[in-house]
């Protein structure tokens, strides 16, 4: 007999929703998580806590530069920087805690404590050994640096030391034009730090339709964040209060320095799977250590399947929890899947930046044959409203079948806009079925719409 049907090592947004889904689905189910709250990296120190201080410094930058326009007059509010981290910490503790309440609401067993795999079939969680038909990994990933660069989480910092500084910088260095360092980036730029953001390549945002990506950096220097591109960080030296950062310019190999009162690294995260004894096991790992694993999460190893940021795939807490149900309703005897192609990535800027499907780039290497609808914001009337102009919407359609292949916004509420378009991708749509659907005035939605409708006749208010 064993004592659970599943046990899930780890309860971030993957493990957790497997758990969830396990126990909903009648199997008896523990989830361990060795942190003194549940969530993992996203609800503690991570999607989470970065969105309450990017609405927080949201709010500040409106009340200094729209207010007064909207006849809203008086003293612009000042930073209570201990409130605002409060504030966000109180945040993480309702979330954290609302996971807590779905566990015992499902039956779910929080196993508290570090785990491990001694043999297949069984997990260590302290002194105690708990043995499971399965268990699922679910053990997420960790910040990386690179090759001369300590981390303290004081002077130089991770996300997660950047979710807790002690005080507002004045100068700020973040190394990597990716998606926490613009994110975390613009936080402290809004709350007044003066950001320099050095990245290797020559563009922002790895990955990101290169037309999009080049509106956002130009919004993002509009905004005063100033880029260094193409520039490797060959080391950061620390004194007491201080930072050197030292670059080596890729074009012409010349040395720069710049000061800093912290630096943040956003140099990308890796698998995390310190401890669970993956080695002795014998489960196969990629050089990166990515879990390797088949599409229905199996392991090499009988009864060990893997899920979330340490198996190969974007490390984003909405593909983890898909994964998450997907494995759960496999290990239920039914067919779990996950469609990669209809991921949404998004950053959460302002204005916000959101993707799926593919790129202008991906495309044209496959030879594929498309279309472009374009839509700006400033044809938006409710945009035109909320000081919201900036940005467009921007579809990729097959040129011969219409059906949507991919979509960029850039702009108001994109990280919601982008999901008419998932699901219009789910269905296998065509952009003239978005075109020809009836979408509210006056709402940002008009401009997906439009940008539907400039993939066939053209939109009608541009
Ligand atoms: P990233 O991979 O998005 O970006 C890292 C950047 O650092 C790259 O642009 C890279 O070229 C640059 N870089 C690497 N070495 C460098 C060097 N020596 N000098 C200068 N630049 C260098 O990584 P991230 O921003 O750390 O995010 C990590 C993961 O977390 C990503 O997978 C991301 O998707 C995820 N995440 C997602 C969200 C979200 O969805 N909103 C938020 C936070 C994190």
């Amino acid at each position: 007999m064993f004592s659970y049907d599943v046990i899930i090592i780890g309860s971030g947004p993957g493990g957790y929703v497997c758990a969830i889904r396990c126990a909903q689905l009648g199997l008896k189910t523990a989830c361990v998580e060795g942190r003194e709250t549940l969530g993992g990296t996203c609800l503690n120190v991570g999607c989470i806590p970065s969105k309450a201080l990017l609405h927080a410094s949201h709010q500040l930058h409106e009340a200094e530069h729209n207010f007064a326009k909207m006849g809203l007059k008086g003293k612009s509010p000042s930073v209570d920087w201990p409130q605002m981290l409060a504030y966000k910490n109180d945040v993480i503790g309702q979330n954290t805690k609302g996971i807590e309440f779905l566990f015992k609401k499902n039956k779910v067993d929080w196993l508290k404590g570090w785990g491990s795999i001694p043999e297949p079939g069984k997990v260590k969680v302290g002194d105690e050994v708990h043995d499971a038909k399965a268990i699922v990994i679910a053990s997420g990933s960790d910040s990386t640096s690179i090759p001369g660069v300590e981390i303290d989480e004081k002077l130089v910092v991770t996300s997660t030391g950047a979710l807790e500084l002690a005080k507002i910088p004045k100068k700020l260095v973040v190394i990597g034009a990716g998606v926490i360092g613009l994110e975390m980036g613009s936080v402290y730029s809004r709350l007044g730090a003066e950001v320099t953001v050095v990245e290797f390549l020559d563009h922002i945002t790895p990955g990101m339709d290169a037309d999009t990506a080049k509106v956002f950096q130009r919004t993002l220097k509009k905004q005063g964040l100033r880029f260094i591109l193409g520039a490797a960080v060959q080391k950061v030296e620390t004194t007491k209060t201080k930072a050197k950062v030292t670059y080596r310019l890729r074009k012409d190999d010349s040395e720069a320095m710049l000061d800093a009162d912290v630096v943040l690294v956003a140099t990308g995260r890796k698998p995390y799977t310190d401890g669970l004894g993956l080695e002795a096991l014998g489960i196969k790992t990629t050089d990166r250590g990515v879990i390797e694993t088949d599409a229905q999460y199996a392991t090499n190893i009988k009864g060990i399947y893997a899920i979330g940021d340490c198996i190969v795939g974007p490390m984003l807490a909405h593909k983890a929890e898909d994964e998450g149900m997907a494995a759960a309703e496999i290990l239920a005897g039914q067919a779990g899947h996950v469609n990669y192609g209809v991921i949404p990535g998004v950053i959460y800027t302002h204005p916000e930046v959101a993707s799926v499907g593919e790129t202008e780039e991906t495309l044209k290497d496959q030879g594929r044959s498309y279309k472009v609808g374009k839509f700006s914001f400033m044809g938006n009337g409710r945009a035109k409203a909320n000081f919201a102009g900036d940005g467009f919407v921007k579809i990729l359609a097959d040129s011969t079948t219409d059906r949507i292949l991919g979509a960029h916004i850039i702009g108001p509420m994109a990280g919601d806009l982008i999901h008419e378009i998932c699901v219009a991708m789910e269905f296998g749509a065509a952009a003239e079925d978005l075109a020809r659907t009836c979408h509210a005035h006056p709402t940002y939605s008009e401009a997906v719409r439009e940008a539907a409708l400039a993939c066939g006749d053209g939109p009608i208010h541009s």
